[in-house]
Protein backbone atom coordinates (compact mmCIF):
# COMPACT_ATOMS: atom_id res chain seq x y z
CA UNK A 1 0.00 0.00 0.00
CA UNK A 2 1.28 3.53 -1.02
CA UNK A 3 2.58 5.65 1.97
CA UNK A 4 0.97 8.47 3.26
CA UNK A 5 2.89 11.96 2.04
CA UNK A 6 4.30 14.16 4.51
CA UNK A 7 3.76 17.47 3.11
CA UNK A 8 5.87 20.01 4.30
CA UNK A 9 4.63 22.64 2.13
CA UNK A 10 1.51 22.81 3.60
CA UNK A 11 2.57 22.00 7.39
CA UNK A 12 5.12 25.41 6.28
CA UNK A 13 2.04 27.12 5.33
CA UNK A 14 -0.14 26.62 8.21
CA UNK A 15 2.90 27.96 10.44
CA UNK A 16 3.60 30.57 8.60
CA UNK A 17 -0.44 31.57 8.81
CA UNK A 18 0.03 31.59 12.37
CA UNK A 19 3.23 33.39 12.82
CA UNK A 20 1.60 36.34 10.16
CA UNK A 21 -1.03 36.13 12.95
CA UNK A 22 1.54 36.52 16.08
CA UNK A 23 3.57 39.22 14.12
CA UNK A 24 0.30 41.65 13.91
CA UNK A 25 -0.41 40.76 17.92
CA UNK A 26 2.97 42.07 18.66
CA UNK A 27 2.51 44.97 16.22
CA UNK A 28 -0.97 45.56 17.59
CA UNK A 29 0.12 44.96 21.15
CA UNK A 30 3.95 45.65 21.94
CA UNK A 31 4.60 47.82 18.86
CA UNK A 32 6.75 45.55 17.74
CA UNK A 33 7.95 43.92 14.02
CA UNK A 34 10.02 41.44 14.44
CA UNK A 35 13.13 41.64 12.89
CA UNK A 36 15.98 39.63 10.72
CA UNK A 37 19.14 40.60 9.34
CA UNK A 38 20.82 38.23 6.91
CA UNK A 39 24.28 38.71 5.39
CA UNK A 40 25.76 37.81 2.91
CA UNK A 41 29.55 37.51 1.54
CA UNK A 42 30.44 37.37 -1.90
CA UNK A 43 28.64 36.03 -4.84
CA UNK A 44 27.73 32.37 -4.22
CA UNK A 45 25.20 31.52 -6.78
CA UNK A 46 23.22 29.01 -4.61
CA UNK A 47 23.61 31.62 -1.38
CA UNK A 48 22.03 33.94 -3.36
CA UNK A 49 19.12 32.52 -4.39
CA UNK A 50 18.96 31.25 -0.48
CA UNK A 51 19.24 34.79 0.92
CA UNK A 52 16.53 36.23 -1.46
CA UNK A 53 14.09 33.06 -0.61
CA UNK A 54 15.18 34.10 3.25
CA UNK A 55 13.95 37.51 2.57
CA UNK A 56 10.79 37.25 0.76
CA UNK A 57 9.99 34.91 3.14
CA UNK A 58 10.25 37.46 6.01
CA UNK A 59 8.38 40.17 3.43
CA UNK A 60 5.26 37.66 3.08
CA UNK A 61 4.84 37.16 6.42
CA UNK A 62 5.40 40.36 8.11
CA UNK A 63 9.09 40.54 9.53
CA UNK A 64 11.06 43.33 8.46
CA UNK A 65 13.99 41.99 6.65
CA UNK A 66 17.66 43.58 5.64
CA UNK A 67 20.20 42.14 3.48
CA UNK A 68 23.52 42.88 3.67
CA UNK A 69 26.43 41.89 0.80
CA UNK A 70 29.61 42.29 1.08
CA UNK A 71 32.00 41.38 -1.34
CA UNK A 72 34.48 38.21 -1.59
CA UNK A 73 37.43 39.86 -0.44
CA UNK A 74 36.05 41.80 2.80
CA UNK A 75 37.98 41.03 5.81
CA UNK A 76 37.25 39.15 9.03
CA UNK A 77 37.17 42.27 10.54
CA UNK A 78 34.58 44.08 8.14
CA UNK A 79 32.43 41.26 8.54
CA UNK A 80 32.62 40.96 12.30
CA UNK A 81 32.29 44.80 12.80
CA UNK A 82 29.00 44.34 11.02
CA UNK A 83 27.73 41.51 13.14
CA UNK A 84 28.67 43.83 16.11
CA UNK A 85 26.47 46.43 14.73
CA UNK A 86 23.41 44.52 14.69
CA UNK A 87 24.22 42.76 17.60
CA UNK A 88 23.40 46.26 18.73
CA UNK A 89 20.37 47.33 16.55
CA UNK A 90 17.02 46.83 18.32
CA UNK A 91 15.06 46.29 15.63
CA UNK A 92 17.27 43.61 14.83
CA UNK A 93 15.79 40.12 16.17
CA UNK A 94 17.53 37.75 14.32
CA UNK A 95 21.26 37.27 12.63
CA UNK A 96 21.95 35.44 9.89
CA UNK A 97 25.24 34.68 8.03
CA UNK A 98 25.00 32.54 5.01
CA UNK A 99 27.45 29.75 4.79
CA UNK A 100 29.92 28.54 3.25
CA UNK A 101 32.04 31.82 3.83
CA UNK A 102 34.94 32.42 1.74
CA UNK A 103 38.06 30.61 3.20
CA UNK A 104 39.83 33.75 4.58
CA UNK A 105 37.52 33.75 7.27
CA UNK A 106 36.91 31.22 10.31
CA UNK A 107 33.30 30.38 10.30
CA UNK A 108 33.64 29.84 13.81
CA UNK A 109 34.92 33.40 14.92
CA UNK A 110 31.83 34.59 12.91
CA UNK A 111 29.28 32.88 14.26
CA UNK A 112 30.89 33.16 18.33
CA UNK A 113 30.37 36.80 17.67
CA UNK A 114 26.12 36.66 16.90
CA UNK A 115 24.79 36.92 20.34
CA UNK A 116 23.03 33.67 21.20
CA UNK A 117 19.78 35.60 22.12
CA UNK A 118 19.90 37.07 17.93
CA UNK A 119 21.41 33.57 16.52
CA UNK A 120 18.35 32.21 14.57
CA UNK A 121 20.14 29.76 13.08
CA UNK A 122 20.77 27.96 16.34
CA UNK A 123 24.67 27.38 15.48
CA UNK A 124 26.03 29.51 18.49
CA UNK A 125 27.65 27.15 21.27
CA UNK A 126 25.87 28.28 23.61
CA UNK A 127 22.36 27.48 21.72
CA UNK A 128 24.16 24.51 20.87
CA UNK A 129 25.02 23.27 24.38
CA UNK A 130 21.61 24.61 25.81
CA UNK A 131 19.65 21.96 22.98
CA UNK A 132 22.01 19.24 24.56
CA UNK A 133 20.99 19.77 27.89
CA UNK A 134 16.96 20.29 27.11
CA UNK A 135 17.07 24.08 28.34
CA UNK A 136 15.30 27.18 26.05
CA UNK A 137 17.24 28.44 23.57
CA UNK A 138 17.64 28.31 19.63
CA UNK A 139 17.09 25.30 17.68
CA UNK A 140 18.78 24.70 14.33
CA UNK A 141 16.53 25.52 11.48
CA UNK A 142 16.32 22.06 9.59
CA UNK A 143 16.35 19.24 12.59
CA UNK A 144 13.54 21.93 14.56
CA UNK A 145 11.85 21.67 11.02
CA UNK A 146 11.64 18.08 11.18
CA UNK A 147 10.64 17.69 14.61
CA UNK A 148 8.07 20.12 13.63
CA UNK A 149 7.16 17.70 10.53
CA UNK A 150 6.74 15.01 12.96
CA UNK A 151 4.91 16.42 15.27
CA UNK A 152 2.14 18.24 12.80
CA UNK A 153 1.74 15.21 11.17
CA UNK A 154 0.46 13.21 14.65
CA UNK A 155 3.31 10.93 14.23
CA UNK A 156 4.00 9.18 18.33
CA UNK A 157 7.94 9.91 19.14
CA UNK A 158 7.47 9.28 22.67
CA UNK A 159 9.22 5.97 23.03
CA UNK A 160 9.66 5.03 19.34
CA UNK A 161 13.03 4.07 17.54
CA UNK A 162 14.27 6.66 16.35
CA UNK A 163 17.62 6.06 13.33
CA UNK A 164 19.13 9.13 12.23
CA UNK A 165 21.88 8.23 9.28
CA UNK A 166 24.10 11.39 9.06
CA UNK A 167 26.15 12.95 12.64
CA UNK A 168 26.16 16.27 11.00
CA UNK A 169 26.47 19.34 13.09
CA UNK A 170 23.50 21.08 11.31
CA UNK A 171 21.32 18.29 10.75
CA UNK A 172 22.04 14.63 11.91
CA UNK A 173 23.31 15.40 15.66
CA UNK A 174 21.01 18.16 16.86
CA UNK A 175 18.02 16.22 15.39
CA UNK A 176 19.55 13.18 17.56
CA UNK A 177 19.93 15.17 20.92
CA UNK A 178 16.48 16.79 20.17
CA UNK A 179 14.33 13.82 19.66
CA UNK A 180 16.19 12.13 22.74
CA UNK A 181 15.04 14.96 25.02
CA UNK A 182 12.72 14.14 28.20
CA UNK A 183 10.49 16.35 26.85
CA UNK A 184 7.00 16.19 24.67
CA UNK A 185 7.33 16.25 21.14
CA UNK A 186 10.52 13.50 22.11
CA UNK A 187 11.39 10.71 24.58
CA UNK A 188 12.72 8.88 21.27
CA UNK A 189 15.16 5.71 21.65
CA UNK A 190 17.75 7.27 18.99
CA UNK A 191 20.40 5.48 17.21
CA UNK A 192 22.84 7.71 15.05
CA UNK A 193 24.59 5.68 12.07
CA UNK A 194 27.44 7.36 9.86
CA UNK A 195 29.63 6.15 7.13
CA UNK A 196 31.55 4.01 9.48
CA UNK A 197 28.31 1.76 10.86
CA UNK A 198 28.49 -2.19 9.90
CA UNK A 199 25.59 -3.71 8.65
CA UNK A 200 23.46 -0.15 8.13
CA UNK A 201 20.37 -2.06 6.40
CA UNK A 202 19.78 -4.00 9.58
CA UNK A 203 19.77 -1.23 12.05
CA UNK A 204 17.77 0.97 9.59
CA UNK A 205 15.55 -1.38 8.93
CA UNK A 206 14.61 -1.16 13.22
CA UNK A 207 13.34 1.96 12.87
CA UNK A 208 9.96 3.55 13.74
CA UNK A 209 11.27 6.84 12.39
CA UNK A 210 13.78 6.68 9.81
CA UNK A 211 15.42 10.07 9.48
CA UNK A 212 18.09 10.44 6.14
CA UNK A 213 20.80 13.32 6.53
CA UNK A 214 23.12 11.80 4.34
CA UNK A 215 24.01 13.73 1.13
CA UNK A 216 23.62 10.41 -1.09
CA UNK A 217 21.17 10.07 -3.86
CA UNK A 218 18.39 7.39 -3.18
CA UNK A 219 20.77 5.60 -0.99
CA UNK A 220 17.95 4.75 1.37
CA UNK A 221 16.04 1.43 -0.66
CA UNK A 222 12.66 -0.08 0.50
CA UNK A 223 14.67 -3.29 1.71
CA UNK A 224 16.55 -0.70 4.02
CA UNK A 225 13.03 0.13 5.55
CA UNK A 226 10.36 -1.71 7.51
CA UNK A 227 6.57 -1.15 6.67
CA UNK A 228 5.59 0.49 10.03
CA UNK A 229 8.27 3.67 9.12
CA UNK A 230 7.91 7.11 9.04
CA UNK A 231 10.66 8.18 6.43
CA UNK A 232 11.69 11.61 7.02
CA UNK A 233 14.43 12.68 3.88
CA UNK A 234 16.41 15.97 4.75
CA UNK A 235 18.72 15.01 1.93
CA UNK A 236 18.35 17.41 -1.17
CA UNK A 237 20.84 16.10 -3.94
CA UNK A 238 21.24 17.35 -7.84
CA UNK A 239 21.23 14.25 -10.25
CA UNK A 240 21.43 15.01 -14.00
CA UNK A 241 18.41 14.51 -16.38
CA UNK A 242 18.45 15.48 -19.64
CA UNK A 243 14.93 15.57 -19.80
CA UNK A 244 14.55 18.23 -17.62
CA UNK A 245 15.00 22.23 -18.97
CA UNK A 246 17.78 22.80 -16.82
CA UNK A 247 19.63 19.29 -17.57
CA UNK A 248 19.02 18.46 -13.86
CA UNK A 249 16.20 17.59 -10.86
CA UNK A 250 16.35 17.50 -7.34
CA UNK A 251 16.12 13.92 -5.25
CA UNK A 252 16.22 13.26 -1.58
CA UNK A 253 19.00 10.86 0.15
CA UNK A 254 15.29 8.08 -0.31
CA UNK A 255 14.51 6.14 -3.10
CA UNK A 256 11.34 7.30 -2.85
CA UNK A 257 9.46 5.46 -5.74
CA UNK A 258 10.10 2.23 -3.87
CA UNK A 259 10.16 3.05 -0.62
CA UNK A 260 6.93 4.93 -0.68
CA UNK A 261 5.28 1.77 -1.38
CA UNK A 262 6.34 0.34 1.34
CA UNK A 263 6.46 2.37 3.98
CA UNK A 264 3.85 4.40 6.58
CA UNK A 265 4.58 7.39 5.79
CA UNK A 266 7.14 9.58 4.28
CA UNK A 267 8.39 12.99 3.41
CA UNK A 268 8.60 13.59 -0.38
CA UNK A 269 11.66 15.84 -1.97
CA UNK A 270 11.24 18.63 -3.07
CA UNK A 271 8.58 19.97 -0.82
CA UNK A 272 9.06 18.19 2.68
CA UNK A 273 12.02 19.20 5.01
CA UNK A 274 13.04 22.10 2.41
CA UNK A 275 10.19 24.59 2.87
CA UNK A 276 10.39 23.78 6.67
CA UNK A 277 13.62 25.09 7.31
CA UNK A 278 13.01 28.26 6.01
CA UNK A 279 9.60 28.50 8.23
CA UNK A 280 11.16 27.26 11.41
CA UNK A 281 13.65 30.39 10.59
CA UNK A 282 11.02 32.87 10.96
CA UNK A 283 9.70 31.04 13.56
CA UNK A 284 12.75 31.67 15.58
CA UNK A 285 12.83 35.23 14.84
CA UNK A 286 9.43 35.54 15.87
CA UNK A 287 10.40 33.96 19.18
CA UNK A 288 13.68 36.33 19.38
CA UNK A 289 11.17 39.27 19.18
CA UNK A 290 8.98 37.84 21.80
CA UNK A 291 11.92 37.94 23.94
CA UNK A 292 13.24 41.14 23.62
CA UNK A 293 10.20 42.05 25.08
CA UNK A 294 10.76 40.11 28.07
CA UNK A 295 14.39 41.81 28.69
P1 LIG B 1 27.23 16.16 5.61
O1 LIG B 1 27.96 15.78 4.34
O2 LIG B 1 27.83 17.16 6.51
O3 LIG B 1 26.98 14.82 6.44
C1 LIG B 1 26.58 13.63 5.83
C2 LIG B 1 26.52 12.52 6.85
O4 LIG B 1 26.12 11.33 6.18
C3 LIG B 1 27.88 12.23 7.50
O5 LIG B 1 27.73 12.04 8.87
C4 LIG B 1 28.36 10.97 6.80
O6 LIG B 1 29.13 10.11 7.61
C5 LIG B 1 27.03 10.29 6.48
N1 LIG B 1 27.19 9.41 5.33
C6 LIG B 1 27.71 9.69 4.12
N2 LIG B 1 27.72 8.59 3.34
C7 LIG B 1 27.17 7.60 4.06
C8 LIG B 1 26.93 6.22 3.81
N3 LIG B 1 27.21 5.66 2.63
N4 LIG B 1 26.37 5.49 4.79
C9 LIG B 1 26.07 6.04 5.99
N5 LIG B 1 26.30 7.33 6.29
C10 LIG B 1 26.84 8.10 5.34
O7 LIG B 1 25.78 16.59 5.12
P2 LIG B 1 24.65 17.48 5.87
O8 LIG B 1 24.28 16.85 7.15
O9 LIG B 1 25.04 18.88 5.82
O10 LIG B 1 23.45 17.29 4.83
C11 LIG B 1 22.87 16.03 4.56
C12 LIG B 1 21.89 16.18 3.43
O11 LIG B 1 20.85 17.05 3.84
C13 LIG B 1 22.48 16.80 2.15
O12 LIG B 1 21.85 16.21 1.04
C14 LIG B 1 22.09 18.25 2.25
O13 LIG B 1 21.97 18.86 0.99
C15 LIG B 1 20.74 18.13 2.92
N6 LIG B 1 20.33 19.32 3.66
C16 LIG B 1 19.07 19.77 3.46
C17 LIG B 1 18.60 20.88 4.14
C18 LIG B 1 17.20 21.30 3.90
O14 LIG B 1 16.86 22.41 4.26
N7 LIG B 1 16.35 20.47 3.33
C19 LIG B 1 19.46 21.62 5.05
C20 LIG B 1 20.74 21.01 5.28
C21 LIG B 1 21.16 19.92 4.58
P3 LIG B 1 30.59 10.51 8.19
O15 LIG B 1 30.32 11.49 9.31
O16 LIG B 1 31.15 9.25 8.66
O17 LIG B 1 31.32 11.15 7.05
Amino acid sequence: MAATIIDGKKIAETIQQELAEEIKQLQAEHHLTPGLAVVLVGENPASKVYVRNKNKACHDIGIYSEQHNLPQEASEQELLALIQQLNHDDKIHGILVQLPLPDHIDEHKVINTILPEKDVDGFHPVNIGKLMIGEKGFRPCTPFGVQKMLSYSGVPIDGAHVVVVGRSNIVGKPIANMLLQKQPDANATVTVCHSRTKDLAAITRQADILIAAIGQPEMITAEMVSENAVVIDVGVNRIEDPASKTGYRLVGDVKFDEVSQKCKAISPVPGGVGPMTITMLLYNTVESAKQSLER
